[in-house]
């Protein structure tokens, strides 16, 4: 089977982690262990799950003049990704996210988002857009440059998958280029504009849907996730994982989503490749490096 050509269109950071035993509240100080320096990036994170579970994949973004943008740029050409249409900015530096995790897995970050904002037009690569098969894009990047790709891919039948992430609200105009949105529980509410209670993610899902053919996939941490399609509702429970950090569980779970809908034309069976994803990127600290690889998905799926 010819390998899914994928294009990323997305944040690149720098993510500074340290463990604590609970998080800070506001004006207080808690000591930690050591600092975790790992690439990361919702769109670099994606970029580098996808070519881990076996797809070519290109990836569109900005990095600063710094040695974090050499440091993002080169580990993604190490995972195999393609790197030539990430640009260097020369007025702002090369994002970076503060992460805190605490002993439960739950964390608190603050992005310092610098070059990825410099995400313009001109950057986007219109040939391996035009001739990808699918073109995801996560919320790090200026939406104005995601709506021109998506513009794009559409013009020649490629597909898009927006992950509305980090929680925004998304104009009318860029849901209706997308064929699938995928965002967490949290997220869902803010494009909503309000609270999703428990249970009640499949009816707010369509709610938010923009036209027939859309597909709204939410993910509900570690109750799994579901999908509306037409009038159906799929779900997919959670795999039982020993969790140590959830950072970068919505990533893996995009690009698996991604990727499995590639391989099997059903979002059943994309759904289950996603939260296999999402689980194990759960299992070990950090964003990137906890991305699996498409043999321990297989595992994970086949246990
Ligand atoms: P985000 O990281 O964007 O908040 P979620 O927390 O919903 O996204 O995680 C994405 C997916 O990863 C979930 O749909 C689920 O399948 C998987 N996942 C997340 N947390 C766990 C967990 N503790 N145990 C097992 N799977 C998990």
């Amino acid at each position: 089977m010819e390998p899914l050509r994928l294009v990323v269109i997305g944040g690149l950071n720098m993510d500074l982690i340290v463990q604590v035993a609970r998080l800070p509240k506001p004006g207080e100080t808690v000591a930690g262990d050591s600092l975790l320096r790992a690439p990361g990036g919702k769109g670099a994170n994606q970029a580098v799950a996808a070519a881990r579970m076996g797809a070519a994949v290109t990836m569109v973004g900005r990095v600063g003049r710094d040695s974090f943008g050499r440091e993002l740029k080169r580990s993604l050409r190490d995972e195999g990704v393609a790197t030539r249409f990430i640009r260097v900015s020369t007025g702002r530096s090369t994002g970076a996210a503060l992460i805190e995790v605490d002993e439960r897995a739950q964390n608190s970050i603050a992005v310092a988002s610098g070059a990825n904002q410099e995400v313009r037009t001109e950057d986007l690569p219109r040939r391996a857009i035009r001739s990808a098969d699918v073109v995801v894009a996560a919320l790090e990047v200026p939406l104005g440059t995601i709506e021109e790709a998506f513009r794009l891919a559409r013009s020649t039948g490629v597909r898009t998958v927006l992950n509305v992430a980090p929680a925004q609200p998304v104009p009318a105009a860029l849901l209706q280029l997308t064929d699938v949105v995928i965002c967490n529980e949290h997220e869902l509410g803010v494009m909503l504009g309000q609270t999703v209670g428990l249970g009640a993610e499949a009816e707010a899902a369509r709610a938010l849907r923009g036209f027939a053919d859309q597909v709204v996939v939410v993910t509900l941490g570690e109750r799994g996730a579901l999908a509306i399609d037409g009038s159906r509702t799929v779900e997919q429970s959670a795999f039982a994982v020993h969790s140590v950090d959830t950072t970068g569980a919505g990533d893996a779970f995009v690009a698996g989503f991604v990727c499995g809908r590639w391989w099997a034309d059903g979002l059943s069976a994309a759904l289950r490749v996603g939260c296999a994803a999402g689980a194990l990127a759960t299992t070990t600290p950090g964003a990137q490096p906890a991305m699996p690889r498409l043999v321990a998905v297989r595992a994970l799926m086949d246990a």
